[in-house]
């Protein structure tokens, strides 16, 4: 009789808050499962696709261990397709079981459904018997991507095919000759995404008591970021009461694949030695989740932080505007003591930007000519300084030129300094008379030609004889 031990260990992980994994240690039977589904449907995939396989499994031969697969397959679509809140849940199945008649032809059956994995480890090898149904996993075996790209490929959480999502389901089907010594490990994803096959053999190697195994297994899953849901089934073959001699007799001593009740030769799946403990030369791990929980959220807050920082990056650009705009200006107006000041800036404050004094200029509203009052109390915009200077001579020119023809000067505002006019008016060194016409300011057109008029009078008149 095969003796065998099994350990199990499942854990929610470091980053997910619910564990949507499930497993079982039966009596000849060892599954994991991996569900995927919002509202509880994850949970409820593969709890019900375990409970349903293991209590569909009333034989211990292959083809029930396939029949209970789609037994598992039907109860899950049919739950999913009963409760509106678990619609389109389903799940991996990864399960193995002791099947063929005690003391002949017994060996290890191994199904699978989904990107959760079966491994061997023999003789310090790690080989995977199970092939992954992930995109992933085609795109490697077409040669698209290499196995390490796969291995951190961001969309390998996409499986091509799971337990539940369809009437009916295709198994995969493996066959194993139990020797003593051998350990096989069930697993989902949360494991192997990110241990390498290196430190699982490591951990096998180190930890004899599958228990141990398994705890330390997840232990090491969650150290290296628990990214996922880790959950992780071993089962050692304590005795293979002579299994191994006779298949090898039988030529059956590899590990075989069927599909739809054929034989396929090979096992495609590499095998890794399990000495190198290095960590150099551990895969490096991404984000490995199947359903959408906290690792989405990670990449939402991610894009979180760049919209605030785009954000702020255009509320700087949007202030430089408005300071741009609101201070790149300059207005003549009244200032303290009525005093006639050129600001720097726009009359009407635009946020925060105060106009501030740029150039007093000693001249005071009393004094100022009446026509231009009404303009510089209400802000006279000007696009440079030296456009208000301009501006302001021509306001002197005017004072200067009225004090010229008789007028008087008013007083400055009482406590304001003393005025410029007067230098002003011995700077502005403009003959009495022809000053009044210099600041007039407006520039009267030149007198159309007459000739213009003639021409077109000619055109008109051969136009329309
Ligand atoms: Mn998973």
């Amino acid at each position: 009789m095969i003796e065998l031990a099994a350990g199990g260990a499942s854990d929610v992980g470091r980053v997910r808050s619910v564990n949507q994994d499930s497993w079982v240690i039966g009596d000849g039977l060892w599954a994991v499962a991996d569900g995927m589904g919002g509202h509880q449907g994850g949970e409820v995939a593969s709890r019900m696709a375990i409970d349903s396989f293991q209590a569909h499994m009333l034989e211990p031969t292959s083809d029930a261990v396939v029949e209970a697969a789609q037994q598992a397959n039907a109860a899950v679509h049919q739950r999913s397709s009963q409760d509106a809140k678990l619609r389109g849940m389903g799940t991996t199945l990864c399960a193995m079981a002791l099947v063929g008649l005690d003391g002949e032809d017994q060996e290890l059956a191994v199904i699978n459904i989904g990107d959760s994995r079966c491994y061997q480890w023999r003789d310090g090898l790690m080989t995977q018997i199970t092939r992954d149904h992930s995109l992933v996993e085609d795109m490697r075996e077409a040669g698209q991507i290499t196995e390490a790209e796969a291995a951190v490929h961001p969309h390998r959480n996409i499986v091509t095919r799971a337990l539940g999502i369809q009437p009916d389901v295709e198994v995969d089907e493996f066959f194993v000759a139990p020797k003593t010594g051998d350990r096989y490990i069930l697993c989902s994803d949360g494991l192997f995404n990110e241990l390498s096959n290196e430190k699982i053999g490591a951990t096998l190697r180190r930890l004899v008591d599958p228990q141990d195994a398994c705890s330390e297994l997840v232990r090491l899953a969650n150290e290296a970021g628990g990214r996922d849901n880790v959950t992780c089934v071993v089962v050692d073959i304590v005795d293979d009461d002579g299994s191994a001699e006779r298949a090898s007799a039988a030529g059956r001593d590899a590990i075989r694949r069927r599909t739809q009740g054929h034989d396929v030769a090979g096992i495609a799946s590499a095998t890794t030695p399990d000495v190198d403990d290095d960590e150099a030369s551990e895969k490096p791990t991404g984000f490995p989740e199947k359903t959408e929980t906290k690792p989405k959220l990670k990449r939402a807050t991610w894009r979180t932080l760049l919209f605030v920082l785009l954000f702020l990056i255009i509320l700087g650009l949007a202030a430089l505007a408005v300071g741009w705009y609101s201070r790149g200006t300059y207005f003549v107006g009244f200032g303290s003591h009525e005093e006639v000041v050129v600001f720097k800036g726009r009359p009407e404050q635009v946020l925060w930007f105060k106009p501030t004094i740029a150039k007093r200029t000693g001249v005071y509203k009393a004094q100022v000519p009446e026509a231009q009052r009404d303009d510089i109390a209400a802000g006279k915009q000007v696009d440079s300084i030296a456009s208000a200077k301009t501006y302001l001579n021509q306001m002197r020119a005017i004072i200067c030129s009225n004090l010229r023809n008789g007028a008087r000067l008013a007083p400055p505002a009482p406590g304001a300094p003393t005025t410029t006019i007067p230098r002003a008016c011995a700077d502005l060194t403009m003959p009495p008379g022809k000053s009044t016409t210099t600041t007039s300011t407006t520039t009267s057109p030149p007198p159309s030609q007459p000739a213009t008029t003639v021409a077109s009078t000619k055109r008109t008149t051969t136009t329309h004889p």
